[in-house]
């Protein structure tokens, strides 16, 4: 068997597209244009390259951006008033701190200041109860873009066996509690699993968000499975650099029934649904309905 690939690219070509038409609309029958608020603190060379993606996609769909760049050396507490001003700013839906911050600061305690209904990320512990318990909330922004290409790919996912391997709050956890909100069989394997290819062998839905390049093999792949690969790893092949997922893409395809490449997967979907993400926090902080088929 080989492989149908999941062209993340193309999918997240059309969630911006869906979002571009409904800020469109926003703008025409309410007056209304979301607003993206970016906080980056220091010169973090891979933040700086994210938050000019960020900046660039949010204005390509028609929303407003508020970039915030800060020294490295910035305090707690000039921090945490910044934060708290977006807070209280009615022309920001959504607001986004970018990790990692500098050691001195408490990143923790920065995300938990965020108001929960402007947190783009889903970061904010109250969104990680509300997700946890089912409840409407913000959910992170790259394992809803795993869902939305799962449902896409499959259809229904009830019933069906998912198997999570990592359990960072940032991907990992969010994502095993989404595909139970979907109704699937979850399992969440971490560094202490024991057989971890057995495990991934009884897998549908097979999600890898690791950080290890190429770990997970063809051999640990259910025929026919739907593998994610969440990884995105740069390592030196041939005297080049390059770019990787956790996943072995070319033993693993053989064996799925659909995978999602590195690059060119999952990476793209993340920036869409930050961007559906803000449109969502817009919508919902002026009681209007939550544009269809954008959230989980
Ligand atoms: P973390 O380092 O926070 O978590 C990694 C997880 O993998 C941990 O739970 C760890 O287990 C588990 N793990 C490590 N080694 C093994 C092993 N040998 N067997 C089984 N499990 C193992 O990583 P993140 O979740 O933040 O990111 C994971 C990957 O996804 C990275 O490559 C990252 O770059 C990428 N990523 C991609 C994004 C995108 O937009 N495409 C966005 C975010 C991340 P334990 O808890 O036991 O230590």
């Amino acid at each position: 068997m080989t492989a149908t690939m999941i062209d993340g690219k193309a999918f997240a070509a059309r969630v911006r597209g869906l979002v571009q038409a409904q800020v469109a609309r926003l703008q025409a029958e309410r007056g209304l244009r979301p607003g993206l608020a970016v906080v980056l603190v220091g010169e973090d060379p891979a933040s700086q390259v994210y938050v000019r993606n960020k900046h660039a996609s949010t204005v390509e769909v028609g929303m407003n951006s508020y970039e915030h760049r800060l020294p490295a050396d910035t305090s707690e507490a000039d921090l945490l008033a910044l934060v708290n001003s977006l807070n209280a700013d009615p022309k920001v839906h959504g607001i986004l701190v970018q990790l990692p911050l500098p050691k001195h600061l408490n990143s923790e305690l920065i995300i938990n200041t965020i108001d929960p209904a402007k947190d783009v990320d889903g970061f904010h512990i109250s969104n990680v109860g509300l997700l946890g318990t089912g409840q409407k909330s913000m959910v992170p922004c790259t394992p809803l873009g795993c869902l939305m290409m799962l449902r896409d790919c499959l259809g229904a996912l009830a019933g069906l066996n998912a198997v999570v391997v990592g359990r960072s709050n940032i991907v990992g956890k969010p994502m095993a509690q989404l595909l139970l909100g979907d109704s699937c069989t979850v399992t969440i394997a971490h560094s202490k699993t024991r057989d971890l290819a057995a495990v991934c062998r009884g897998a549908d839905i097979l999600v890898a968000a690791v950080g290890r390049p190429e770990m997970i093999t063809g051999d640990m792949v259910k025929p026919g499975a739907t593998v994610i690969d969440v990884g995105i790893n740069r390592i030196e092949r041939d005297g080049k650099t390059r770019l990787v997922g956790d996943v072995h893409y070319a033993s693993a395809a053989v064996v799925a029934g659909a995978i999602t490449p590195v690059p060119g997967g999952v990476g793209p979907m993340t920036i869409a649904c930050l961007l559906a993400n803000a449109l969502t926090a817009c919508c919902r902080a002026n009681g209007l309905p939550e544009p269809a088929g954008l959230t989980a």
